[in-house]
């Protein structure tokens, strides 16, 4: 049996779930949280498989520390005996640049990262601080990183490749990766179960960060993410596919440096820049229904992305057999699930109205739809941990 810590990283968030695994069986038997890295006080939640929980506050410094924590927690709730007693701790790493798949945290792998952060600004150098945290704290533990483009290694060249001069993807990398990649992968692997017929599946994960893939038979064949988290749909704050040659412009005329008009881009676009309203599209919803034209725009751009990507997709894949909704929009938004479905009537696909608006895992669409429709929760961490178990075998 082994275990594993798995650790789902944020600019101030921890995220982590330990497993152990004997085989097949994957068990988490203990997860928790913590907000606020790196401010005066963060607050900790911690729950095991006995359903026991507690809640904290102390100040926690970086991520590295926040590991540190969790360490003694699992020791004094006798799920761990020592560090001795952990397999490894695997990351849902982002951008791994030239390096895709599972891989152990070693040199290579941290240089690869450091020089592909400017492509993931926000995330790479939270994974990279919480590596060499560790490794100089525990220098006997494993730690594996799986990364968030792997599993979209399998689409083509064709198309992962932007429209630049050749040498730019050669010498700098600068191609499409595509992210998210773990959640794809767990609904890919789900769908095998739930529809073994599905061999053209189409998962969108729309939450704070959106991405479509297509995938044909289990294997990502296109995604709507590229060389960076920003692209692709337009997410809760980012903005998502944009015209590169309006940013010296709105340098002038915002009378800004690359970088304010960047993080206009990436922090204050998307749905809370169009609507005006909220980065929470509950609430862009609610300002739509009380008549804000600008939310009602954001809602039904947000909408048409989708639908777009969703008719490209199709024609990838030849045809559509499965289309599934997950994340945090996806799962929860039956008013999204069902104007997306309503523009694909003419495909045969049809949604079950009751099934739509219930809140059960499972098919939604009718019977006789000619493309079934899913609503299922993704598990990200249970794609890491496998990938992870596997590599120590
Ligand atoms: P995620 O990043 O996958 O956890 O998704 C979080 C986002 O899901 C939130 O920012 C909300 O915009 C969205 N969300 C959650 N519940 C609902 C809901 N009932 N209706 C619409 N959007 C929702």
């Amino acid at each position: 049996m082994k275990k594993i810590f798995i650790m789902n990283l944020g600019t101030t968030s921890f995220k982590f779930k330990l497993y152990h695994v004997q085989g097949e069986n994957m068990d988490v038997r203990a997860s928790g949280e913590i907000e606020s890295v790196g401010a005066a006080e963060s607050r900790w939640q911690y729950t095991n498989c006995d359903g026991k929980n507690a809640t904290g506050a102390c100040p926690v410094p970086n991520h590295g520390a926040g590991f540190t924590l969790f360490l003694e927690i699992l020791q004094k709730d006798g799920l761990l005996t020592s560090l001795q007693d952990l397999n490894a701790v695997g990351y849902k790493a982002v951008h791994g640049g030239s390096l895709s798949g599972t891989r152990i945290v070693d040199d290579e792998l941290i240089a690869e990262m450091e020089r592909v952060t400017p492509l993931a600004p926000a995330h790479n150098p939270i994974y990279l601080s919480a590596m060499k945290d560790i490794r100089e704290n525990y220098p006997d533990l494993v730690q594996i990183a799986r990364f968030e483009t792997s599993f979209h290694a399998t689409i083509p060249d064709y198309r992962t490749t932007y429209g630049v001069p050749y040498e730019w993807r050669e010498k700098f990398g600068i191609r499409k990766y595509g992210f998210h990649g773990s959640s794809h992968e767990y609904i890919a692997g789900a769908m095998k179960k739930l529809q073994p017929e599905a061999r053209r599946v189409i998962t969108c994960h729309l939450g704070g960060s959106s991405s479509i893939c297509a995938i044909l038979d289990g294997k990502s064949i296109a995604t709507t993410l590229g060389a960076t988290v920003q692209s692709g749909l337009f997410h809760n704050n980012r903005v998502g596919d944009f015209e590169p040659f309006c940013l010296p412009m709105l340098m002038e005329k915002l009378d800004c440096d690359l970088e304010e008009v960047l993080n206009i881009l990436s922090k204050k676009s998307g749905l809370l820049g169009l609507s005006g309203v909220s980065n929470d599209l509950r609430l862009v919803l609610e300002a739509a229904d009380a008549g804000n034209e600008h939310a009602q725009l954001a809602v039904d751009t947000l909408i048409d992305n989708i639908l777009g990507y969703i008719g490209m997709y199709t024609a990838y894949l030849g045809g559509l057999d499965a289309l599934v909704f997950t994340g945090g929009i996806g799962l929860n938004s039956d008013v999204v699930r069902s104007r997306v479905c309503e523009k694909l009537a003419y495909m045969g696909l049809s949604l079950d109205a009751a099934a739509n608006s219930g809140r059960t895992d499972g098919c939604i669409s009718t019977p006789d739809s000619k493309v079934s429709v899913w609503r299922l929760k993704t598990d990200e961490e249970s794609i890491v941990a496998q990938n992870v178990c596997q590599m120590l075998q």
